[in-house]
């Protein structure tokens, strides 16, 4: 028997994009019509935000923002900077 703490083995799954795309519609959110970044991963499908007040969707599910200030100036900076990231990757 032995005797002491079996380590988990943590995997995280984060694909890269496979779809990177910038689309214009009405936000739920702000009810403007406005430019939203869109993401498309496998398994987890598309990921939107609007550039206009920075609600983002997962898949279509509605997601919250960060309870702090500047937080929806925050999302759409890591939304602009996801976009290009994914972008240079799609494009290799
Ligand atoms: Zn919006």
């Amino acid at each position: 028997m032995t005797s002491g703490w079996i380590s988990p083995t943590i995997h995280i799954h984060a694909p890269d994009a496979s779809l990177v795309e910038i689309v214009r519609r009405v936000c739920h959110d702000c009810s403007r019509r406005a430019y939203f970044t869109a993401i498309f991963t496998e398994w987890y499908g598309w990921d939107t935000t609007c550039l206009n007040c920075g609600r983002s969707w997962c898949d279509g599910e509605w997601m919250p923002l960060d309870f702090c200030r500047q937080s929806r100036q925050r999302s759409i900076d890591a939304a602009k900077r996801r976009w290009r990231n994914s972008r240079r990757k799609v494009n290799e």
